[in-house]
C-alpha cells in the first residue's frame, strides 16, 4: 500500500515509498538494487548517535544488504559520469562563443526553480542528467543483459538527501525512452527508519565495501554534496595534470566554505574561465538578476537550491546547527582526501563504462530530452 507523510505546515504532502520498497525487498522474483547519494553518508549517523559527520557508508552498505538490496552501488559513480560531461558541455560553450553562463543541473529544485521564473535562461541549464538520473540510466541498461538479469524484475532504489529527487524521477525529460529509469527514492531519514523498523543495531555493525561494477567513484564525485563540490569536480577534471599541488590550487581557488555566493577564476589553457558558485534560491535569484543586468557574466554558474548544498536537504536528518553542518562538510571533505582517484576522469570504472555500454549512447542515457519538458 501506500502511505503519505504529511509536511508538518500542511502545504505539502510528500509521498514515501517505503512500503513498495519492502514488497520488492520480500519478492523472490525481483533485483533490487540501491544507489546512495555522497551527502547521505555524512548525515544518516545522526540518527543512532554517531559522532555528527561521520561518514557511515560501510555501515549503510552493510545495512542495506542485510534488509535484503541485492546490489548497493555509489551515486559517486554517476557524480563522476556527469562531471566528464559537463566539462565537456561548459568547453564546447565556451569554444562556440555560447551566450551566458552554462548552468548546472544536477539538483531539481533549482531546476524547476529556473524554468517557472526565468524560462528564458532553458537553454543556459546543462543538458545533463543529474547524477541520480545518469546512473539510474545507466544501471537500467546495465541489468536489460539476460546474463545479469537471471530473468528477474530489476527494482532500483536511490537513497538521497531530498524530496526533490523523487520530483526528478517522474519528469519525462529524465527518462529514457520513455520510461523512468529509477523506481524509488527514499530519502535518508526513511532508510533510517526502516532499518530500525528491521532490528538492525546500526551503530555496531561492521562496514562493508560498496558492490562491482559500479562501487567505485573519485574524491571529485564524492565532494558533490557540499556547495562547490561540482565546480571543484568539473575543474579538477579541466586540470591537466593530478598532483597534490594541482589540487590544492584548487582547493584553495575560493570554490570552498559556505559563503551564500562565491565567486573563482580558474586559468584552463591559457583561457581564463569564470565562475560562480550559489547556494540558496534567494542568493540564485539576486545572482541572475545581476547576470540579466550586465553587471556580472560567468561561465559557469553552479546553484544548488539548500544552502551549503545536499549535506543540508529535506531529506537529511533535522536539527542540524552550524556545528552539524560543518562537520557534516567535513567528513565529506576528509573521505575525499581518503580517495586515491581525486578526478572523475581517472575512475577507471567510468571509462570502462565509456569503452562498453555507453558506446553510442552517451546522449541517450546521460542527457536530458529537451523535446519532452512538459511534465
Ligand atoms: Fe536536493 Fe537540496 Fe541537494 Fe537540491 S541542494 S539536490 S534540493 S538536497
Amino acid at each position: 500500500g501506500q502511505c503519505r507523510v504529511v509536511c508538518p505546515t500542511g502545504a505539502i504532502s510528500i509521498k514515501t515509498n517505503i512500503d513498495e520498497v519492502w514488497d520488492a525487498l520480500a519478492d523472490p522474483n525481483t533485483i533490487v538494487v540501491a544507489q546512495v547519494a555522497p551527502a547521505v553518508r555524512v548525515a544518516l549517523g545522526d540518527k543512532f548517535g554517531i559522532p555528527k559527520g561521520e561518514n557511515v557508508m560501510g555501515k549503510l552498505v552493510n545495512a542495506l544488504h542485510r534488509l535484503g538490496f541485492h546490489e548497493v552501488y555509489d551515486t559517486t559513480y554517476g557524480a563522476d559520469l556527469t562531471v566528464i560531461e559537463e566539462a565537456e558541455e561548459l568547453l564546447e560553450r565556451i569554444s562556440s562563443g555560447a551566450k551566458g553562463p552554462l548552468f548546472t543541473s544536477c539538483c531539481p529544485a533549482w531546476v524547476k526553480f529556473c524554468e517557472t521564473r526565468y524560462p528564458e535562461l532553458a537553454d543556459n541549464i546543462s543538458t545533463c542528467r543529474s547524477p541520480q538520473q545518469m546512473f539510474g540510466a545507466v544501471i537500467r541498461e546495465y541489468y536489460r543483459n539476460p546474463e545479469i538479469n537471471q530473468g528477474k524484475k530489476l527494482v532500483s532504489v536511490s537513497i538521497m538527501p531530498c524530496t526533490a529527487k523523487k520530483e526528478e524521477i517522474l519528469r519525462p525529460e529524465s527518462m529514457t525512452n520513455g520510461r523512468q529509469d529509477v523506481d524509488y527514492v527514499l530519502t535518508t531519514t526513511e532508510v533510517a527508519s526502516m532499518i530500525r523498523k528491521s532490528g538492525i543495531r546500526f551503530e555496531n555493525i561492521d562496514g562493508e565495501s560498496t558492490d562491482m561494477p559500479f562501487g567505485i567513484g573519485s574524491g571529485g564525485g564524492v565532494i558533490f554534496g557540499v556547495t562547490g563540490g561540482v565546480t571543484e569536480a568539473v575543474l579538477r577534471r579541466l586540470q591537466t595534470g593530478h598532483s597534490r599541488v594541482e589540487m590544492d590550487r584548487i582547493r584553495t581557488s575560493g570554490v570552498r566554505g559556505d559563503d551564500g555566493l562565491k565567486e573563482l577564476t580558474f586559468d584552463y589553457m591559457g583561457k581564463e574561465i569564470r565562475a560562480a558558485v550559489v547556494n540558496g534560491l534567494g542568493n540564485a535569484d539576486k545572482l541572475i538578476k545581476r547576470i540579466q543586468s550586465g553587471e556580472v557574466s560567468y561561465d559557469f554558474v553552479e546553484v544548488m537550491a539548500c544552502r551549503r548544498g545536499c549535506i543540508m536537504g529535506g531529506g537529511q536528518p533535522v536539527g542540524a546547527g552550524p556545528r552539524t553542518r560543518k562537520a557534516r562538510a567535513k567528513g565529506l571533505y576528509d573521505t575525499d582526501v581518503n580517495m586515491q582517484i581525486k578526478k572523475s576522469n581517472e575512475n577507471p570504472m567510468v571509462l570502462a563504462l565509456y569503452e562498453g555500454l555507453l558506446k553510442g549512447k552517451t546522449h541517450q542515457l546521460l542527457h536530458r530530452n529537451l523535446g519532452s519538458t512538459e511534465n
